[in-house]
């Protein structure tokens, strides 16, 4: 059922909280694989909602989803956050939005807060894990644990270390001060959170990144993080995009994700889909659409 942006799986509420939406990456440049002619056949269902008509660009949102179990708060993914220092990366740098006003008006105080969860860790999905408070950076939710896929956390531990590593601190800023503040949980990628809210591992666009299932009274949703970013990848599921880690097993999980939800109730929501954020995934000849829950 769906009220708004507002979704209930039988006792469970999901709230979609947006950091922001816009028309922002263009096609060639987050696909590679991508092709003009290939785009053109897809424009009739991607203008306007998925794809600016005048500049061309895809458009993305950056979004939380709130997870009201009958026993918990749950956040999935925590957007850019505010503050930043992310010169390499000018979208995230320096920003001021009225987050958590938002989260407000949904309901959810900072201390309400009992788990936050990130699919994987790139640098829109750990943002508001931390706030800036008298130059230093803390939990922004003081009673949460955050849960961090234990083959993620490793993987990215590891690239920190290297020269591979990007200048922008989102590992210093977001990642690190939740892990000294006692606030982090390793889990696996399988782990279960409680009745209603479990993981799934869905390796490739990062080595950890996860899937989580929402379960109730035979109602079902995931929250697909960034196995794919745009719906473009519904119908071309081999197009993995610029940031994937693994592109081949992105793909390969990717087509897995839509054959195992396609044509059925299972509401899919991704990290990055517009509003209203969620829909379901349809069978379109040998691959498949999105369709969202307000085109039902
Ligand atoms: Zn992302």
């Amino acid at each position: 059922m769906q009220n708004g942006e507002n979704w209930q799986i039988g006792e469970v509420e999901i709230q979609r909280v947006v950091e922001f939406e816009a028309p922002l990456l263009d096609p060639f440049v987050i696909y590679p694989d991508a092709d003009a002619e290939t785009l053109a056949r897809h424009k009739s269902w991607l203008e306007p909602r998925l794809q600016d008509p005048e500049t061309g660009l895809l458009i993305l949102a950056f979004h939380t989803f709130v997870i009201r179990t009958p026993r918990h708060v749950i956040l999935v993914d925590t957007c850019g956050g505010n503050d930043r220092q992310r010169p390499q990366k000018p979208r995230y740098h320096m920003n001021s939005w009225p987050y958590l006003e938002n989260l407000a008006a949904a309901g959810v105080q900072r201390d309400d807060v009992d788990f936050v969860l990130c699919t994987h860790l790139h640098v829109d999905h750990v943002g508001w894990n931390t706030r800036l408070v008298d130059s230093r950076w803390v939990p922004t939710f003081p009673n949460a644990k955050y849960l961090f896929a234990r083959d993620e956390w490793a993987f990215w531990e590891e690239e920190y270390k290297t020269e591979r590593y990007t200048d922008d601190p989102y590992y210093e800023d977001s990642i690190l001060p939740v892990i000294e503040a006692g606030s982090a949980v390793m889990v696996d990628g399988d782990h279960v959170i409680d009745d209603w809210v479990r993981l799934s591992p869905t390796p490739g666009h990062t080595p950890g990144h996860v899937c989580v299932h929402v379960e109730c009274g035979g109602a079902q949703a995931v929250m697909s993080g960034d196995l794919m970013h745009h719906a473009l990848q519904c119908a071309e599921p081999d197009w993995s995009s610029c940031f994937c880690v693994d592109p081949a097993a992105s793909a390969a999980t990717r087509r897995e994700f839509l054959a195992t939800h396609a044509e059925t109730p299972t509401l899919v929501m991704p990290a990055h889909f517009p509003s209203p954020g969620a829909g379901r995934i349809i069978e379109a000849g040998d691959t498949w659409r999105f369709k969202f829950s307000d085109e039902e």
